[in-house]
């Protein structure tokens, strides 16, 4: 079965084509990092006016690599939710006009739930395991039992993993996109040289849970004191500190669910998953089976999407093409689902 997996939340526009929710068969990403740079964010308004320019030429060439034609879709899978309201309804409005053309039926998938299923394109995992989702907007930790069923044990309280990354490189003028330019400085700097705190959630109710607001401030005022010229450190040296306390904050909660659970198999996806450190420190955690996607895979994908939508699918889940873009969804904050 083919899944046509159609992604534009954010500033991707990526359209994929996989079959049984397993072999990527095409897995085009026409990113538009190149156009928000000089703004060092994503500019909501340009990002969906360039998915509109750019989304018939990426599908057609998805089609091409794939080596089939439109009529040979099966499914059209496409983000409904959660992203930029107008990014989200480029993808959303194309994946409905070509669902009612072909006759073929549409699945709208969950973004977030879609990065947690990015790893299963790549390897065969068994249920149940700890997902760790690290991306641009969301910090999840939690028990996952199926496909569609995530237990979530903790989550931010403030502001995401990634997004922390990226505002820390912006204040500091290290480059775009911020998580990127921030693991590259890291690896030239000194990671003893600030020690930022981390702040005492765990207790009770908020063991499993994260706070990047206070990191992120802690970074900015912290290093901003010392006023002599020239400053007594690089940004390589705030990058690899900055970058050990975020993911050192990720692996701690981390520690505590797998020692809590007795789970011991981790799933992590999103875009923050890239990043070389959490990486290293995920692969070192002892006697726990880790899997994360390649990095092509940890950021935005429309191959995700089909993976997730080919399951929705074979699971009975189709949508109506009444079916609605939302920016945020209530997914993935505690009791979730
Ligand atoms: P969400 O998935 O929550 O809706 P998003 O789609 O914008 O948000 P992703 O595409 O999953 O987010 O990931 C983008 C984020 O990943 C950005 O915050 C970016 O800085 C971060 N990121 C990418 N590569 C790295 C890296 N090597 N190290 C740290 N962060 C990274
Ligand atoms: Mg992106
Ligand atoms: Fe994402």
């Amino acid at each position: 079965m083919l899944v046509l997996g159609i992604e534009t939340s954010c500033d991707e526009c990526s359209i994929a084509v996989v079959e049984d929710g397993k072999t990527i068969r095409s897995n085009i990403v026409a990113t538009q990092i190149d156009l928000h740079r000089e703004f060092d964010g994503v500019v909501p308004e340009i990002a969906s006016r360039l998915h509109t320019e750019w989304i018939s030429s990426v599908f057609r060439r998805s089609l091409e690599e794939a080596g089939i034609a439109k009529e040979d879709i099966d499914v059209v899978a496409v983000t409904s939710r959660p992203g930029l309201i107008g990014s989200l309804l480029v993808g959303l409005s194309f994946a409905k006009g070509l669902a009612f053309a072909l006759g073929k039926p549409l699945v709208t998938v969950d973004h977030i739930r879609a990065h947690l299923y990015a790893p299963h394109l790549e390897h065969s995992i068994d249920y149940p395991y700890l997902g760790l989702l690290v991306s641009g907007g969301h910090t999840v930790i939690g028990i996952v039992r199926e496909y569609d069923s995530v237990e979530v044990l903790g989550t931010t309280i403030d502001d995401a993993c990634g997004e922390a990354f990226d505002k820390v490189a912006k204040h500091y003028k290290m480059g775009y996109p911020g998580g990127v330019a921030i693991d590259k400085l890291a690896k030239q700097g000194d990671d003893s040289l600030f020690s930022f705190p981390d702040p005492s959630l765990h207790k009770g109710d908020h063991r499993y849970d994260v706070s990047y607001s206070g990191l992120k401030t802690a970074v900015i005022n912290q290093i901003t004191q010392f006023s002599s010229t020239p400053p007594p450190y690089r940004n390589e040296d705030i990058a690899a500190s900055f970058q050990k306390a975020a993911v050192g904050m990720l692996m701690k909660r981390l520690r505590y669910a797998i020692d809590d659970t007795g789970i011991r198999r981790v799933v992590a996806g999103g875009g923050v998953v890239a990043n070389s450190r959490l990486r290293r420190e995920l692969s070192e955690l002892e006697d726990v089976e880790v899997i994360v996607p390649s990095m092509r895979l940890c950021t935005d994908n429309g191959a995700m999407i089909a993976g997730l939508g080919y399951m929705m699918f074979v699971n009975g889940i189709t949508s109506s093409l009444a079916e609605n873009a939302s920016s945020r969804v209530a997914a993935f904050r505690r009791g979730y689902p």
